[in-house]
């Protein structure tokens, strides 16, 4: 079966005492048993999450990584200096990363593998833009970002990531697919999976992200191919956040 989850994505959000309480609720808010639920934070506030979530059942991870192993990457993160803070999870091709900061396939790819060597679970993000989905082309688009993870990493490589469909025009802007419309490219991705192998389309999580609150996540994520969500601005809110993780675990 596949694993449920409902992540966090901080982006550039927060202060060590706004952290503190956030970590705090979440910490202290049991999640249901089928879903994991984690928070990717900024880079300076790992060892705050390590320390207010370590021991909870809520993981933590970051939006960001160097596709390098170790040297003279002034700026640069590794994977394994993630690990050291205790981190399962790592965003690579989040759509502002590939718009603002000029990530393509192959950047996002390296990434990737880079974070599986480390033995970090990357979150794989794909999605297209309004102008992309208004010509027509959403399938082209997401088929070519999955096809360059397929192609990148291999069945083996594939199976251990976790990929989140956020379509470009939901995100931060408070127009959520609809359901209907998740579904349709999230079966999409699901056929690219099962044309690779049947229990890569089994076992693979596919995330829906944008916009996604308290209020539709439940609605989203009954879908038959949306595995739980990849969550933006409503992870700042306590209160928000943890409904959307006992959403993601199929309770109200
Ligand atoms: P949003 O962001 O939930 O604020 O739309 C989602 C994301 O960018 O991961």
């Amino acid at each position: 079966m596949r694993q449920r989850l409902a992540v966090g994505n901080w982006k550039m959000h927060g202060s060590l005492p706004e952290n503190r309480t956030l970590l705090e609720a979440l910490a202290a808010a049991a999640g249901p048993d089928r879903v994991i639920c984690a928070v990717c934070v900024p880079f300076p506030y790992l060892a705050q999450a390590q320390a207010a979530l370590g021991g909870s059942r809520v993981a933590w991870g970051a939006q960001n990584v160097s596709q390098h192993p170790k040297g003279a990457f002034t700026g640069e993160v590794s994977a394994a200096m993630l690990r050291e803070f205790g981190c399962r999870y790592v965003l690579v091709g989040h759509s502002e990363r590939r718009q603002l900061f000029g990530e393509d396939d192959a950047t996002v790819v390296a990434k990737a593998k880079a974070a599986l060597a480390a033995g970090l679970t990357p979150i794989f993000c794909v999605g297209e833009t309004l102008a992309e989905r208004e010509a027509g082309v959403t399938q082209q688009v997401v088929g070519r970002q999955v096809s360059a993870a397929a192609e990148g990493l291999g069945n083996e490589g594939l199976g251990a990531v976790v990929l989140a469909y956020e379509p470009v025009w939901a995100i931060g802007t408070g127009k959520t697919a609809t359901p209907a419309q998740a579904q349709e490219v999230h079966a999409f991705v699901r056929g690219l999976l099962k044309a690779r192998s049947a229990s890569l389309a089994a076992s693979v999580p596919v995330l829906y992200g944008g916009s996604v609150k308290a209020a539709n996540a439940a609605e989203l994520f009954a879908m038959a191919d949306v595995d739980g969500g990849l969550v933006g601005g409503a992870s700042l809110v306590a209160e928000e956040f943890v409904a959307i993780c006992r959403a993601a675990g199929g309770q109200e």
